[in-house]
């Protein structure tokens, strides 16, 4: 029984998360730079409320997530942690603000990211934690109202932001566009201030509001996302003016929903083999409303022009590629990195301040928790920053799956099994043992 729980509640854990290595960059790129910047990429978290579920199921997943995210963070040591939006699940607008503000303390406690502060920062050596807004932490389309997003805000800092972090994860710049606050000069110069900070040796991260580009959006909340990252794109342009040889900083975009993509066959050779789940489609299953819309995903390509997307949302892991819009210069070579990224999560690419659009990578990480799907992961991803000498930004990742909730079922049941077993055993022996009493007195 002693060796069960330490199997189901330790060591399968240890043997999981410790195989996950980070993936080796490709050769021959960015890959010579002297230290990659590492990012942990999980999502969909998805901390159970009380409406939709049972006390008992609350206190399992959470106990799951506990262990997983301390660790995630013990054994894969990573620069930075971006938890990619839905960290709660009954974080709508049925939710009242007490309820809102214990879910959120719940999931910082199971996170081990105390108070959430805003901009990631937390304890000396501790690594930065960005958190990206979910449907499920605010609102959908119609029912994602401001005062959802300033609630969100408030515990877990603008929904939209950049960030310019070193390759050792330490944010060195911020720019926070909080609902709350008017237009102001301020806000661009910080964003100014956010691309000067990573111009020689760092990466520019862009976390956004992804449900407010819906149509069905309030009209404010779209607006207010759509001239952030309008703002953006133009100081991204404004710093390839002032450093036009090639010091543009990869820009990673952040976000919930993930880019358009019809489905998911082209997801790499892991998803093609799923089949559909509660929380998850097929890979042929139309994606719908799940993704950004084709024309607001073509907008955002060509105002950011990303070096790579991480997204979350659909509970799944997927390897994708936006292809590049104009002809491609060299179509063998793309072809190439798009079938090793579709199937072994590597992408040597994008890079210093190109004029023609680029193909795009996205991963899309799948959701870390047992609420969602029994057998849950997360990502390990490893970054260059590519310069003119050591040749494009490269990015490594690899998909890592944490023990499987049926397996530790079944180990409980067989052990549960075998006790009941033994009992029944060792009950029917001394029954035989012992002659009935009514025969002792005949
Ligand atoms: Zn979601």
């Amino acid at each position: 029984m002693a060796l069960a729980v330490f199997f189901c509640e330790f060591a399968y854990y240890v043997l999981k998360v410790g195989l996950c290595n980070w993936a080796a960059l490709p050769a021959g790129s960015g890959g010579g730079a002297p230290s990659p910047l590492r990012l942990l990429l999980v999502s969909d978290v998805h901390v159970l409320g009380a409406r939709r579920r049972l006390w008992v199921e609350r206190a399992w997943v959470d106990w799951q997530l506990r262990k997983s995210f301390a660790l995630l963070s013990w054994l894969t040591r990573p620069h930075a942690v971006l938890v990619l939006g839905d960290m709660l699940d009954e974080g709508g607008g049925f939710t009242g603000d007490a309820l809102w503000h214990a879910y959120r303390e719940r999931y910082g406690a199971v996170a081990g990211s105390g108070a959430v502060a805003g901009s990631g920062a937390r304890g000396a050596g501790a690594p930065p934690h960005l958190h990206v807004v979910g449907n499920h932490d605010t609102g959908w389309a119609g029912r994602l109202s401001p005062w959802l997003i300033q609630r969100f805000e408030r515990s877990f800092g603008a929904a939209n932001a950049a960030f310019a972090m070193r390759a050792d994860g330490t944010i060195a710049a911020a720019a926070e566009f909080e609902l709350a606050q008017r237009a102001s000069p301020a806000q661009r110069q910080a964003l100014e201030g956010v691309f000067a900070a990573a111009a020689t040796d760092g990466f520019v991260l862009v976390r956004t509001n992804s449900m407010a580009l819906d149509g069905g959006a309030p009209a404010a909340v779209r607006q207010q996302t759509m001239r952030f990252l309008r703002a953006v794109g133009e100081a991204r342009g404004g710093a390839q003016q002032h450093r036009p040889a090639g010091g543009q900083p990869p820009l990673v975009l952040l976000t919930h929903m993930p880019l358009f993509r019809s489905d998911d066959r082209d997801c790499g050779a892991a998803r093609a083999a799923e089949v559909g789940h509660v929380t998850y489609t097929a890979p042929g299953e139309p994606l719908g409303e799940d993704v950004v819309t084709k024309a607001d995903t073509q907008w955002l390509l060509r105002t950011l022009r990303p070096s790579l997307v991480l997204s979350g949302h659909t509970h799944t892991a997927c390897f994708y590629v936006h292809e590049s819009e104009a002809a491609p210069a060299s179509a063998p070579v793309q072809e190439l990195w798009r079938r090793r990224w579709r199937d072994s999560g590597e992408w040597a690419g994008g890079g210093a301040g190109a004029d023609v659009p680029e193909d795009v990578p996205e991963l899309t990480a799948s959701t870390l928790s047992w609420g969602m799907r029994p057998d849950p992961a997360f990502a390990v991803l490893s970054m260059a920053r590519g310069t003119a000498a050591r040749g494009p930004t490269s990015v490594a990742a690899r998909i890592c799956s944490l023990p499987d909730e049926r397996v530790i079922f079944g180990v409980y049941a067989l052990v549960a099994a075998s006790v009941v077993a033994g009992a029944l055993a060792r009950c029917f022996r001394s029954r035989r043992a012992d002659p009935p009493a009514g025969a002792k007195q005949h």
